[in-house]
C-alpha cells in the first residue's frame, strides 16, 4: 500500500515544529518533508534538514519546471513543497508528513484527496502570542505580523479534517498518531 500524506497546518508560534519532531521520534515509517524557501536561514536552522535555502530566481525556476507540488507567499518570503520527494516515499510505502501554511494545505487536498488534513490549534490566544514573543529569532516587526495572518489562519480550520489542539506536546501527538491509524485501517478495508 502506498503510504499516508499528512498535511499539519497551524498558525506561527503553535509548536508545529515541536510536535512534528516529537511524531518522527515515535512513529516509525513516517517521513518530514523539507521545502525550499526564500527566507534566511534563522539560528541553529541547517540547509537540506529545516529547509533548502534558496534564491528567489531558484525558487521561481522550480516553480516554472512543475516541480513543486504547492507553494505559499507568507510574511514576505516563499515557501514550496518539492514534489519529487512526496511522490518517491509514498510509493515507498512510507508515510509523509508536511507542515505547512493553509494556502499550501488547501492546494495539497485539492491535488491529493487522499491526504488527510490535520490543524494543530493552540490552547488560546493569549498562549500563541506568548509562544511567539518567546522566539527570540523574530524581530517584533515579524511577530506582529504572524500574529495577525494567525487569527486568519485559525478560520481555515474549518476546511481541515481533524482539528488537534497543542495543550501537551505529548497529547497532541497521541492523537495525530491515532488519526494516522485509523486511516491506515480505513484504507486496508479498501484494499480488500
Ligand atoms: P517559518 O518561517 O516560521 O519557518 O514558516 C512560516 C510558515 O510557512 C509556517 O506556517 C510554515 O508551516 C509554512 N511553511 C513552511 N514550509 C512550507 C511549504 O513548503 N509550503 C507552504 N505552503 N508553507 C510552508
Amino acid at each position: 500500500m502506498k503510504g499516508v500524506l499528512i498535511v499539519l497546518s497551524g498558525p506561527s508560534g503553535v509548536g508545529k515544529g515541536t510536535v512534528c519532531q516529537a511524531l518522527l521520534n515515535k512513529q516509525p515509517g513516517l517521513k518530514l518533508s523539507v521545502s525550499v524557501t526564500t527566507r534566511p536561514p534563522r539560528t541553529g536552522e541547517v540547509e537540506g534538514v529545516s529547509y533548502y535555502f534558496v534564491s528567489k530566481k531558484k525558487f521561481f525556476e522550480l516553480l516554472a519546471q512543475d516541480k513543486l507540488l504547492e507553494w505559499a507567499h507568507t510574511y514576505d518570503f516563499f515557501y514550496g513543497t518539492p514534489c519529487e520527494a512526496v511522490e518517491h516515499v509514498l510509493n515507498q510505502g512510507e508515510d509523509l508528513i508536511l507542515e505547512i501554511d493553509v494556502q499550501g494545505g488547501m492546494q495539497v487536498k485539492q491535488r491529493f484527496s487522499s491526504a488527510i488534513t490535520i490543524f494543530l490549534y493552540p490552547p488560546s490566544m493569549e498562549e500563541l502570542l506568548h509562544r511567539l514573543k518567546k522566539r527570540a529569532s523574530d524581530s517584533p516587526e515579524d511577530i506582529q505580523k504572524r500574529q495577525h495572518w494567525a487569527a486568519k489562519e485559525m478560520q481555515m480550520s474549518t476546511q481541515y479534517d481533524y482539528v488537534v489542539v497543542n495543550d501537551l506536546v505529548e497529547n497532541a501527538v497521541s492523537k495525530i498518531q491515532a488519526i494516522l491509524t485509523a486511516e491506515k485501517c480505513r484504507r486496508m478495508s479498501k484494499a480488500q
